[in-house]
């Protein structure tokens, strides 16, 4: 039997992290646990260009997401596309699938002729571009509606709204079974992004001409599907440093290089993991690490945004960010009198089988239109009382009690 290698035991170490934390996010809400994308490096390249010129994070992602790009960059200066080899959970849940497609009688590659194989290879670059370009006009992570790494953290959540990522990730799926990390290779944007990283880095792998047989296995063992018997040193930018190459040459041709100094695999390998994974344990106890803003459903000017209220904010919470009453949501709403108001805004329609005006489940979208609708009637009320009462309650003071939101405490004085 095969020996489990150190690269596997990182791979299912973070696809076990990954279903941890979309889990957590799912059963608890964004107040207990961050959502997926803030540990995604991506989030940061999305947003980086918005970061540099207002100074706001896109919604969802925060400075856990600028670390670990900081830390992936380094580690691929130094070792190559080790994020791709050794920290992606798709490129992990993509090499397994391979193997059961193997397994279930599909032993040969499907792959694209050569000379397209090499045309394809630079769309990610544009999907790179197009995200980061659209990412910035919008001022949102456009992209998340398509990713499926997105759907895959969902776990089959909010199906509706990201029908294209599920679709996406069923692609990915089905391709993974007889194909080789086709997805990374052709579309990937992180990938592309560390491929160009890679470029400038001082990862070599180095073929000896004098002892390899030309057998061919190396490109076999490569999730690239690179031609390694051809060249003396392998420098594609879609090498993922994962070693499997070096691992299966009968020859013991391949070896890897760090700044000209050669390294074995074995401590290449362990290198890389314990790098990662000591780093992080440092970094997510330092107060650097924040995954996510106290609060950003309320701006430094005290303005209700309600773009940033998600699905998964519970009413209580809404209620106590936006002080927007629960009275005012449960005749807005038509909410029950006795709602569980810490049950989540997306939960709430279908729970309770409420629908809007159009006859739809209420969805989240909902809840924004009723707090945007609430701010907009207080400003056309910023007439105070004219007595300088506070919460005056009912039935007042004076004969001008008013009540529209029916707290029993009259309008002006509130
Ligand atoms: S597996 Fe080794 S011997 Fe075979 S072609 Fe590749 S480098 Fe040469
Ligand atoms: S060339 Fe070798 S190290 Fe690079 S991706 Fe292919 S198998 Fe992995």
């Amino acid at each position: 039997m095969k020996k489990i290698s150190i690269r596997t035991i990182s791979q299912i170490i973070i696809v076990g992290i990954v279903l941890f934390l979309a889990f957590t996010h799912q059963q608890y809400g964004i107040e207990q646990a961050s959502p997926i994308h803030a540990y995604c490096p991506f989030g940061a390249l999305e947003g980086a260009l918005t970061y540099i010129f207002s100074g706001e994070f896109l919604t969802k992602t925060y400075r856990s997401n600028y670390i670990l790009l900081a830390i992936f960059v380094l580690l691929t200066i130094f070792f190559g596309r080790v994020f791709c080899g050794f920290f992606c959970p798709l490129g992990a849940i993509s090499e397994r699938l391979r193997a059961l497609g193997k397994k279930l009688g599909i032993k040969k590659d499907v792959e694209l002729p050569d000379t397209l194989d090499k045309y394809m290879r630079y769309v990610k670059y544009l999907v790179l571009l197009i995200i980061i370009y659209f990412s910035f006009r919008y001022t949102a992570l456009v992209f998340d509606a398509y990713d499926p790494f997105s759907a895959f953290a969902h776990l089959g959540n909010e199906f509706d709204e990201l029908i294209f990522a599920y679709s996406v990730l069923g692609f990915v799926v089905i391709t993974a079974l007889f194909s080789k990390g086709r997805r990374c290779r052709y579309f990937c944007p992180l990938g592309a992004f560390f491929a160009l990283v890679k470029k400038l880095g001082f990862f070599k792998l180095k073929r000896d001409n004098n002892t390899c047989i030309s057998c061919g296995i190396c490109r076999k063992s490569c999730p690239a599907n690179l031609k390694i018997k051809t060249a003396d040193q392998i420098t594609h930018p879609d090498c993922i440093s994962c070693m499997e190459c070096v691992n299966d040459c009968p020859k013991n041709s391949l070896d890897v290089y760090i700044l000209g100094k050669k390294i074995k695999k074995q401590t290449f390998l362990w290198v890389v993991t314990g790098i990662f994974f000591i780093t992080l344990s440092i970094v997510i106890w330092t107060p650097l690490w924040k995954t996510k803003p106290v609060s950003n459903i309320i701006s430094d000017q005290g303005i209700i945004k309600v773009e940033n209220i998600r699905g998964s904010n519970t009413l209580q919470y809404v209620i106590d960010t936006t002080k927007v009453p629960l009275t005012y949501f449960q005749e807005k709403l038509q909410l029950p009198v006795d709602i569980d108001t810490t049950m989540k805004l997306k939960e709430i329609g279908t729970t309770y089988d409420i629908k809007n005006l159009s006859g739809e489940i209420i969805e989240t979208e909902d809840f924004r239109i009723a707090i945007d609708q609430y701010e907009e009637k207080k400003d056309n009320q910023e007439v105070t009382c004219p007595f300088g009462e506070v919460n005056c309650e009912f039935p007042g003071e004076c004969g001008a009690y008013t009540d529209q939101d029916k707290n029993q405490i009259c309008d002006y004085s509130e």
